[in-house]
Formats: structure tokens, C-alpha cells, sequence
């Protein structure tokens, strides 16, 4: 069965340009993986002849609205209070709800002003979706010919609800659910993903799945989702066949993160990783200790930007330096070697590279980047050339590196 669905968003906030509307996108990309393409999304401000058409019209239409925002306690959240106007029935104050707001003020020992009682009062005959991520719950009401579902407009909030009250709203409406898969692979363009999976999305036997990628730079996630009957087997049939193209250079599936899969991976052999940085200038040490339990595993960052660091702390050879220049395999090697010396770790990463916009040579062109992992069977390296700007070279370096180091655990 299809299920039309819109989404509708309120607040000034969201068309003078200040806030960008990011919980539709999210639970778009959502829908999408449960089967349905929303029809329509509509952005409104707080006003109340606006909102009271677009809800006229968006509920004659749809089977499904999503709305979002508007259900604070300030003069400027109408929700609640249009639909009610356009249902023709009246507010009514929803004790469960008042209590949950007092009992959520006295445990912050804030004192509660009386327009937050405003958030436990809904349209006559709705449900009520208590909110466990903030103060206001969110309701669904019976409208036009479609279900009405309004949300906190807070992203966590937002998302927290959706998924617990219109995703399986959704899936239960639609019957039988279809499957998605991620797959995600680092250091593999686009364009040469797309055309490496070209062999199974062509395939016939896969008439009718939806493949794609989720953009998610540096990494490319690739994503399908099979409809029923034998949404499940078919998923996985189709998992066996991409991995059988990319092999190693994919790393991880579903909601994993190459940072915390290398932490984790450390930590499970009680091994430490030391790295030193150039052009990426600490981002690879960021990626890793925004992982909760880093300090397990990194042992020392270094960012060694200037010659003289790269010598005295690192003790790259001021010779090699000399005769190969600060980016190269013979450095990055260096680096990585007494970063694992220096920090007694049981991995060296080294980054050396050309970020630009400028400092790039014929030899060696902006995008140049070495790389090298010293570890207890040796050191490895490899060589990038990225056409990128600076924010992305330095992006894909520290990735990279990760991925250097996640390969060496297995
Ligand atoms: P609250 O109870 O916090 O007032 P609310 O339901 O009234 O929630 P809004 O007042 O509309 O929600 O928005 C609260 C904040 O959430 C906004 O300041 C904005 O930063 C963020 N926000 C609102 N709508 C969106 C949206 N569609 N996408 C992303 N962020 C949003
Ligand atoms: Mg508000």
C-alpha cells in the first residue's frame, strides 16, 4: 500500500534565514528507508492565518502530516492552538502532561513560570506523546482525511518522537517493512563507487531496490533498501555482492564510526597508537578522542608543523629531511616511527602533506599527502593526491589515516 505523507515545519526562525529546517531532511531520509517518498514539505512562520490554511490544506491532501515547532510556552507557539481551531473543538488541559512538566522542573530546581502549563494543554480528543528528550509532548489528532502528528521543533526532541510515534506509525500502516543496508567504504570516491556497483544495480534480479549513496565526505556510504516480499534475504543477497566488489575498503555498516571501530579494535588488544600530525594539524588526534574511552587508547599527538619539531620531538633525520623534502614517504615513515618511539605505543601514524590553497610545486602539487603507519611488523605508507580544498584535504588525510590503522588490526 503507498502512504502519502508532508511534512510541515513553523517558526520564523526558519524563514528569515537563521535556522535551517534539519529535522524534515532527517525524517525524510527516514521514510525513505521505510518505503515512502514524502510528497510535500512546507515551511511556515508563527502565524496563525497562514498555519490554519496550511493545515486546512496540507490534512485534505495527505494520509499522513508531521508538523514541527511550535509547541513551546511562548506567545509565539500556536500550535496547539490552531489545530484546535481548525478541528472546531476546544484546548483542554492534559493532567499526565502537567504533572510530567512539573515533576521535569522540580528535578532541574528551576522554578516553573505559569506558560509552561500551556504545554500540557491539547486539542480536544488528541493523543498525547509524552517527550522524554524535553518539556513539551507532542500529539497526534485525527484531521481531514489524514493523522496529524505534531513535534517539539528541538532537533533531539524532533527526532526522538518521530522515532518513537511516526516511524512505527508508518511501518505498521504500510504492512510488511522493507529492509535497508548500509554500507560504508573511505578512500573510494563517488563516482568510482557508483561505477563499481553499476554490475549489481543493473542487475535484473534487483528490479525495483532502491540503491543510493549518502554523502557523508570523506566517506561514501552506500545505502539500499528492498521492499517485500523477502525484503530481509534479499538485503542481505545484495550485501554479499557488494562486499564481494569493495572487499576491504569497506569498513563498517549501519550506524558504526570509523574512529570508535578503531578505538574499540585497540582496546579489545589492549594496544596504544601515537600520531603525528602535519597538514592535518590535530584533526586525526580530534577524530579519535571525541570517541568516549580514547584516553584507552592514545597514547600522544603531536602536531608537528615546523621542521625543527619534526626533527627535535619527532627525530626525523635533519638529513632526510633535507634531501626529500618535509612532504614525503621518507618523512611521513620518520614521523610515524618516533611518534610510536616517543609515545611507547604500539602504532605511529604520520601525516605529511600539501593542504593549499598555496605551497604546492610541480613535484609536488597541492593535494599531496603521505601517509605512514609504524607498527610491531614495520612501517607502511601510501601517497594521496586529493583535488580538493584545504578543509577537505585535511578531512580525507585523517580519515585516511584511520583507515590505515583499521586495515592493520583486521
Ligand atoms: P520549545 O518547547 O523548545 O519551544 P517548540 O516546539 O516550540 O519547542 P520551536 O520553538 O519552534 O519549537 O523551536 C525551538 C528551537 O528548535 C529553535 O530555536 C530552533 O533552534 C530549533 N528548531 C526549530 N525548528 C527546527 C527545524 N525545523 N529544524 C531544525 N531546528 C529547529
Ligand atoms: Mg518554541
Amino acid at each position: 500500500m503507498s502512504l502519502s505523507v508532508e511534512l510541515l515545519s513553523t517558526g520564523d526562525e526558519l524563514l528569515t534565514g537563521q535556522v535551517t529546517d534539519t529535522n524534515s531532511p532527517w525524517l525524510m531520509d527516514r521514510l525513505w528507508d521505510a518505503g515512502v517518498m514524502v510528497t510535500r514539505k512546507t515551511l511556515v512562520g508563527d502565524d496563525r492565518a497562514v498555519l490554519e490554511a496550511v493545515l486546512r490544506e496540507t490534512t485534505g491532501r495527505a494520509d499522513l502530516v508531521v508538523m514541527s515547532g511550535g509547541l513551546g510556552p511562548t506567545e509565539d507557539d500556536l500550535t496547539a492552538e490552531c489545530v484546535a481551531r481548525v478541528m472546531g473543538v476546544p484546548l483542554e488541559l492534559h493532567a499526565p502532561s502537567l504533572a510530567a512538566i512539573e515533576e521535569r522542573f522540580k528535578r532541574f530546581g528551576r522554578p516553573m513560570t505559569p506558560n509552561n502549563a500551556k504545554q500540557a494543554r491539547f486539542p480536544r480528543g488528541a493523543t498525547v506523546h509524552p517527550n522524554r528528550w524535553g518539556t513539551a509532548p507532542g500529539f497526534s489528532v485525527q484531521l481531514g482525511r489524514a493523522r496529524l502528528t505534531c513535534l517539539p521543533g528541538v532537533p533531539a526532541e524532533y527526532r526522538g518522537l518521530a522515532g518513537e510515534v511516526v516511524l512505527p506509525w508508518v511501518v505498521d500502516r504500510l504492512g510488511a517493512a522493507p529492509a535497508t543496508r548500509v554500507l560504508k567504504l573511505v578512500g573510494v570516491g563517488e563516482s568510482a563507487a557508483d561505477q563499481a556497483m553499476r554490475p549489481v544495480m543493473d542487475d535484473p534480479a534487483w528490479r525495483g531496490v532502491r540503491f543510493g549513496y549518502r554523502a557523508h565526505f570523506p566517506e561514501v556510504h552506500l545505502k539500499w533498501t528492498v521492499d517485500p516480499p523477502d525484503a530481509e534475504p534479499r538485503a542481505a543477497a545484495i550485501e554479499s555482492a557488494v562486499r564481494a566488489i569493495f572487499g576491504e575498503s569497506v569498513w563498517g555498516s549501519g550506524k558504526e564510526e570509523l574512529a570508535a571501530l578503531v578505538v574499540d579494535r585497540l582496546t579489545a588488544r589492549g594496544q596504544k597508537v601515537a600520531v603525528a600530525e602535519s597538514c592535518t594539524g590535530g584533526l586525526l588526534a580530534t577524530l579519535l578522542t571525541a570517541v568516549p574511552g580514547a584516553s584507552a587508547v592514545l597514547d600522544l599527538g603531536v602536531v608537528a608543523y615546523a621542521n625543527s619539531v619534526k626533527v627535535g620531538v619527532l627525530g626525523v633525520p635533519g638529513p632526510l629531511l633535507a634531501a626529500h623534502g618535509a612532504v614525503s614517504e621518507p618523512v611521513a615513515r620518520a614521523m610515524a616511527e618516533g611518534v610510536r618511539t616517543a609515545g611507547d605505543a604500539t602504532w605511529g601514524i604520520g601525516i605529511t602533506g600539501v593542504a593549499g590553497p598555496g605551497g604546492g610545486t610541480p613535484e609536488k602539487p597541492v593535494g599531496t599527502v603521505h601517509l605512514a603507519l609504524a607498527g610491531p611488523a614495520g612501517t607502511t605508507a601510501v601517497a594521496r593526491l586529493y583535488r580538493w580544498d584545504r578543509e577537505r584535504v585535511r578531512l580525507a588525510a585523517a580519515f585516511e589515516a584511520l583507515d590505515l590503522l583499521r586495515r592493520a588490526l583486521g
